[in-house]
């Protein structure tokens, strides 16, 4: 790892006892402002001693529930009922955050594929090299939200990885579990070595991450679900005083690449499933029907498995390799 020097600076003490709202200040030198900054809004809670908390969102610019629950979060959490510390940033990405985008306006960096990061790279390779070198070796536990955003809709989980050290992916499971998702999900990703989760787990750090619906928009229900599911996470860690908001949850697990579809042609898609149907392999998930002519028959993309519809592509046009669909087996809770 390189020794060089952040150009990230905090405007916060991360040291300092009580309550700090401030910024994390990045230089941005461009045509409208020669010597100017990204700043990322940053709440620090700390109040005797326990654990570090780092709570993220935003970390793509258009999924709001994490970004809704962590600022709710920064104005009424009661420093008193704190033990330890809690570092809040709800848009981890602000210049993505800004623009409604996933990926940032500026470099279309995708924060999520850019740990772990560079000091001297761009914008959002700076950004995570802050959060590789400085920030998640203060944490102990780190929550990071994640929804949809404008091209997927998920059924609202909270999720963790399967790890090499199984005595860090209990402590996964169980602050996953405490969250209180309506499902709780061992998540299977596409690409992992450049993702933040990659990141923080790598470090040894007990990680949850969520994805809590999408569609470019948020609802009561998951709003609710992110709020609640942030402070049990705080309680189950020893840092936030009160009783876990129990609920129930349906442990789903993804067995393999087979539970992935991904559209082989573009089209208009006409879905036959909804978000948590149950489907056996073989039956039909979607018809693809082409945009340039009549009189041809729809792709047909069938499941290449049994599961639930965990994911489903939105909106009602799709682009060859998109994300069509992806399935989930139920399953009783994972035994340590
Ligand atoms: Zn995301």
């Amino acid at each position: 790892m390189t020794n060089t020097p952040s150009p990230v600076t905090a405007t916060v003490d991360f040291g300092v006892y009580g309550v700090q709202h401030g910024h994390l200040q990045l230089p941005w030198s461009r045509d409208e402002s020669a010597w100017g900054s990204v700043m990322i809004p940053v709440t620090v809670i700390r109040n005797g001693s326990g654990p570090t908390a780092l709570i993220t969102g935003g970390n793509h610019g258009d999924e709001y529930e994490g970004p809704l629950a962590i600022l709710d979060a920064a104005t009424s959490l009661d420093p008193a009922a704190v033990s330890g510390r809690i570092i809040l940033i709800p848009f981890m990405n602000a210049p993505a955050v800004h623009a409604a985008t996933r990926t940032s306006p500026i470099d279309g960096g995708n924060m999520n594929r850019a740990f772990p990061g560079r000091p001297d790279g761009t914008i959002t390779e700076k950004i995570a090299d802050y959060f590789t070198r400085y920030l998640l070796p203060m944490a102990d536990i780190v929550l990071d939200f994640h929804s949809g955003g404008k091209s997927l809709d998920f059924l609202p989980f909270a999720a963790c990885h399967t790890l090499e050290d199984k005595a860090q992916e209990a402590r996964c499971r169980a602050a996953r579990d405490a969250f209180c998702a309506p499902f709780s999900l061992q998540m299977l990703e596409i690409d992992p070595s450049a993702m933040y989760d990659h990141a923080a787990e790598s470090q040894g750090k007990t990680f949850v991450t969520t994805e809590l619906g999408g569609r470019g928009t948020a609802t009561p229900e998951t709003v609710a679900i992110a709020r609640r599911g942030l402070r049990n996470l705080l309680i189950h860690a020893g840092i936030l005083a009160g009783d876990i908001d129990a609920a129930p949850t349906c442990h789903l697990t993804q067995d393999d690449a087979a539970c992935f579809h991904f559209a082989p042609d573009a089209g208009m898609v006409e879905f036959t499933v909804m978000l948590g149907d149950a489907v056996t392999c073989g039956e039909t998930l979607a018809r693809i029907w082409p945009l340039y002519h009549t009189g041809i028959e729809p792709n047909v993309i069938t499941a290449q498995t049994d599961g639930l519809v965990m994911v489903r592509h939105h909106p009602g046009l799709i682009r060859q390799g998109d994300c069509l669909a992806v399935l989930a087996s139920e399953t009783g809770p994972t035994k340590e």
